[in-house]
């Protein structure tokens, strides 16, 4: 079929998922502009461990992570918490959840994002480049380290579920880890090292960089909250804002963990949830690990970033109203200080930095890619949960087929709004 260009496309949210579908559209020779009340980039996509892993096919809910879930909720220190009162709002959500981890739908849900999370580094390339932000995007791949064999053998599922996607992990034992990154604690016995990951050195910065590029390029960033949709017998006639309609011919919704009040006005009722996660930040670190590196127990992500070292991760769930608790970002400084003991054991407060973000997710871990039940004018493009900046490059050029009205480069049956 042949693809049409010179639409009047309106990307609502200027997140990384956003700004990478923006910078697609335009390319192709759309008429653009992005619709968000507040700065780009300043959602969950600011403050993430920034971490392009192509590698990242393991489902949150998996074969035996129920199991673990008790034993993660008594642990103060544990990588998931949850507010008590908020289990009445969550309760459908995670009953989907658990039902989505049984071993067969797990084996096609990493099937259906290899794909996507695999072409991280591909599709991100182009645009980094227009963008000259070339600086801010490195390989050295991603390294997954463990106390014992026994922790290394409790992630044999993930593991197994990686190789079986066709990716590839160099494993190491003790000796050959603190050759490979020196900085570890000697408590780490075993690693796995995925070459093809890469990662940002400033995930913020590199929204922006993308995003400056789009302005330069002719595109709009319009400072509005985006209300909902006009429709003219099933055809997109204007996205309504609060500050009143912005005309379009489609528009793509692209709002992360605030996106099921718009995709219910088109008919749509999304399971979305906010997995909060956090991150802790130390500016001038007495040392820095090359290699971003995750902790197999504790599941948080050391991170060498250009504004200092970064532990990201843990999941919180307790919505998107609820104020932070900062507690669960000091935690992530108690586990970076035993994965780099050369961190000095107190750092004056004002080297320290906490965030909190929400990840958009869903029960199968799967992002919701594809036209609305309503009109095929809208297309959705959010629901990444823990791996929205690997998959947004690729997103965006779903977004660039479905908009063409081509038929996509890979399959995304697996991601429509009507699964749930
Ligand atoms: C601690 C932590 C660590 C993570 N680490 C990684 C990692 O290493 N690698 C990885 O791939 N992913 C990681 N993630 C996940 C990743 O950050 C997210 O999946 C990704 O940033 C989602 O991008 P997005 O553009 O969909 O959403 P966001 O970045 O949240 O952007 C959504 C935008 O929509 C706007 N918006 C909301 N409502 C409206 C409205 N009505 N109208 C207009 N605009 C609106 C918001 O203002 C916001 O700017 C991590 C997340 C967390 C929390």
């Amino acid at each position: 079929m042949a693809a049409e260009s010179g639409k009047r496309v309106g990307v609502i949210g200027a997140g990384m998922v956003g700004v990478c579908a923006a910078s697609y559209l335009q390319r192709e020779g759309h008429s653009v502009f992005l619709v968000d009340p507040n700065t780009p980039g300043e959602g969950a996509s600011f403050g993430n461990a920034g971490a392009f892993n192509a590698s990242s096919v393991t489902p949150v809910s998996s074969p035996g992570v129920v199991k673990k879930v008790p034993g993660w909720l008594r642990d103060p220190l544990g990588p998931l918490s949850l507010r008590w009162s908020y289990l009445p709002s969550i309760l459908p959500y995670l009953w989907r959840f658990v039902r989505a981890g049984g071993e067969e739908k797990v084996h096609a849900q990493a099937r259906a994002l290899r794909p996507l999370v695999g072409a991280t580094l591909s599709a991100l390339q182009p645009l980094v480049k227009d963008a000259g932000a070339e600086h801010l995007v490195h390989q050295r791949g991603h390294l997954y380290v463990y106390r014992s064999a026994e922790s290394l053998a409790k992630d044999g599922f993930a593991w197994a579920l990686r190789r079986e996607n066709g990716v590839e992990g160099d494993e190491f034992d003790a000796d050959e880890l603190r050759q490979l990154e020196p900085t570890l604690s000697r408590d780490y016995v075993r690693g796995l090292l995925v070459r093809e990951n890469g990662h940002t050195s400033n995930p913020f910065g590199l929204v922006s960089a993308l995003c400056e590029h789009f302005v330069r390029n002719g595109g709009a960033v319009v400072r509005a909250e985006a209300l909902g949709f006009r429709l003219d017998s099933g055809r997109l006639t204007a996205i309504r804002t609060d500050a009143g309609e912005l005309a379009a011919d489609m528009a793509v919704v692209a709002t992360g963990a605030w996106s099921k009040p718009l995709a219910a006005s088109l008919g749509d009722k999304v399971l979305l949830e906010t997995e909060r996660g956090y991150h802790l930040m130390i500016r001038d670190p007495e040392v820095m690990p090359n290699i971003p590196t995750a902790d197999g127990d504790g599941k948080f992500v050391a991170t060498p970033m250009d504004t200092g070292l970064r532990f990201a991760g843990t999941v919180e769930l307790a919505g998107l109203h609820a104020p932070p608790d900062w507690r669960r970002a000091r935690i992530l400084l108690q586990q970076g200080r035993k994965m780099l003991p050369g961190l000095a054991a107190h750092h004056a407060e004002d080297r320290l930095s906490v965030w909190m973000g929400h990840r958009p997710a869903t029960p199968d871990s799967l992002p919701v890619i594809g036209h609305s039940r309503t009109t095929r004018d809208v297309i959705y493009a959010f629901g990444h949960g823990h791996v929205g900046m690997t998959s947004a490059p690729m997103t965006g050029r779903l977004v660039a087929d479905l908009v063409a009205g081509r038929k996509p480069s890979i399959d995304i049956a697996p991601f429509s709004a009507q699964r749930f």
